[in-house]
């Protein structure tokens, strides 16, 4: 395989990172900043570089552009029409990369969050937010009192994980 582009290639990268609607990971920040969260950006040394770390909350959002990460059966993921090989290979590889991040991530105890952008249009990006926010304190909540667990739907694993976390952050 070569990393070696044609003009063509290029083309569809550059076209597929420009595109108009590509500031969601901006669209997502200012929301929860004007929602009163607060949060890190790009934190150096957390697994992935999470988009954003949200540390209170124990939980990274990584904001995935659905090409590059090959979102599996969305319509924004279509592979180019030629060098199939060569496409297949690289966002396979970023697929995998980006599973070892979340795997590390959630085995030290933290919340993984990923945002599709397609999920982030305007016309979705509220609903999709709203869920965030729901995570979020779902989250914090089996975090500070195990036995919380109960009375709130949260993901059995998640659960578990937060449990063992708990010294760490001193709630
Ligand atoms: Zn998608």
């Amino acid at each position: 395989m070569t990393d070696i582009m044609t003009k063509q290639q290029r083309h569809t990268c550059m076209s597929r990172i420009h595109s108009k609607d590509t500031k969601p990971e901006l669209k997502v920040r200012q929301w929860l900043w004007t929602h009163g969260y607060r949060y890190r950006l790009n934190v150096k040394g957390v697994p992935g570089k999470p988009d954003i770390v949200m540390r209170r909350y124990r939980t990274a959002i990584f904001v995935n552009g659905c090409f590059w990460h090959g979102h599996e059966g969305c319509e924004k993921f279509k592979m180019p029409k030629s060098n199939v090989e060569f496409w297949k290979t690289k966002i396979h590889r970023n697929q995998e990369r980006d599973k070892q991040n979340y795997q590390v991530l959630k085995e030290n105890g933290w919340q993984v969050l990923v945002l599709w952008e397609c999920e982030l249009v305007t016309k979705l990006f509220e609903t999709t937010m709203q869920q965030v926010e729901v995570l979020l304190h779902n989250y914090c909540l089996a975090t500070i009192s195990p036995k919380i667990k109960e009375y709130i739907k949260v993901d059995e694993d998640a659960f578990q994980m937060a449990a063992e976390a708990d010294a760490d952050y001193g709630f």
